[in-house]
């Protein structure tokens, strides 16, 4: 096999990934700390995410789907896995294969799990007021779930970003299922249900986006470290002339003579076209390099004529710090994430 560089690359920052689950790990007034890795570890490797927290210490991982999970295969010494979307018909031989544990769903889901799950150890999410996943509050204490050996007891917050009366609500909630419903184990709060406070956190918490880099909400600001750089190298350099226009659309226009850097990246990578003209833009030793023009598929251009001497196949880093790129962008922090695309060369420190 010869090797093929990638003209694009995300740097990604093992520390900063540790210190994001410390710093949450300790939110949680001794609940133990999960990791949420579905959609490839939000990107960045559902498995070099998983071996990395597994080494700091974190036990308790979920993913969205059993491909997910299968992709996982083995897991590390002493780890869980769950699957958050629980077992459809098509799941059962998944489900009873891999020593994974589904989150039951639905009356139906545990019913199936029931019949076919030969008395292995679940999850179960109730819902609290979300109404996306999860069997509704009267058919929990209804009896659905009596005699099933229930693992970890979920239920997801809806509106945990923001101070909604929404939370205290599903908190509630929350409490008077756990009297209700024996588990080994319950589990409330996301990143940003962790950041309000330990009464959310109960045995354990499942946080995602902050781990990768995300602040979910100002508890966190100044205790999250960015985790993710993408970086993409330099194509072309060009001189344009005042007065001439650069890419699709001839969006900008030079307002002198320039240097123009174009660089191997665009919306196929996840770069999305509402990037241009909202300000962001990478840097190359220090100097700022602003996004100039349409983001094209494969391809984005930048400013250049202030950048020093920079050239061809030089490395340029995204302006990708999430709670700032999303506040320009109007893109979420998690869409930031999960669209980096697979042309991104992954590479650990
Ligand atoms: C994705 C997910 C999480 C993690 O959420 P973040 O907001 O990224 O911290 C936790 N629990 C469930 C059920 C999820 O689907």
């Amino acid at each position: 096999m010869i090797h093929v560089p990638s003209p694009l690359r995300l740097r990604l920052d093992s520390n900063a990934l540790i210190a994001n689950w410390r710093w949450l790990a300790g939110q949680g007034g001794g609940a133990a700390c999960g990791a949420a890795i579905k959609a490839d570890g939000y990107s960045l490797g559902a498995r070099s995410v998983m071996r990395h927290l597994a080494a700091a210490g974190c036990r308790d991982f979920f993913v969205a789907t059993w491909a997910e999970a299968a992709a996982l295969m083995p897991l590390p010494e002493g780890v869980s896995l769950s699957v958050l979307h629980g077992v459809g018909a098509s799941d059962m031989v998944a489900a009873r294969t891999l020593p994974v544990r589904p989150v039951l769903n639905s009356v139906e889901q545990v019913a199936r799990w029931r019949e076919a799950g030969e008395g292995r150890p679940c999850d179960v999410m109730v819902d609290t007021g979300m109404n996306r996943l999860g069997l509704r509050i009267d058919e929990a204490l209804g009896g659905a779930l009596d005699g099933l050996a229930i693992e970890t007891l979920l239920s997801h917050l809806a509106s945990a970003d923001e101070d909604s009366d929404q939370n205290a609500r599903q908190l509630a909630a929350f409490q008077a299922i756990r009297e209700a419903v024996p588990a080994q184990r319950y589990s409330l709060a996301n990143s940003a249900g962790i950041c309000l406070g330990a009464d959310y956190a109960f045995d354990l918490t499942r946080p995602g986006i902050a781990l990768y880099g995300g602040t979910p909400r100002g508890e966190a600001q100044g205790h999250i470290r960015q985790v993710v750089y993408p970086e993409t190298r330099v194509l072309q350099l060009r001189t344009v002339r005042k007065g001439e226009a650069v890419g699709y659309g001839a969006t900008w226009t030079a307002p002198r003579d320039s240097r123009v850097a174009v660089a191997n990246m665009g919306y196929a990578d996840g770069y999305l076209r509402c990037h241009a003209g909202a300000g962001g833009g990478a840097s190359w030793q220090g100097n700022a390099l602003p996004l100039i023009g349409r983001v094209s598929m494969d391809l984005i251009a930048f400013d250049a004529s202030d950048a020093g001497a920079i050239g061809e196949g030089d490395w340029l880093a995204l302006d990708y710090d999430l709670p700032s790129a999303a506040a320009r962008s109007g893109l979420s922090q998690y869409e930031l994430l999960t669209g980096l695309g697979i042309r991104f060369a992954r590479l650990w420190s």
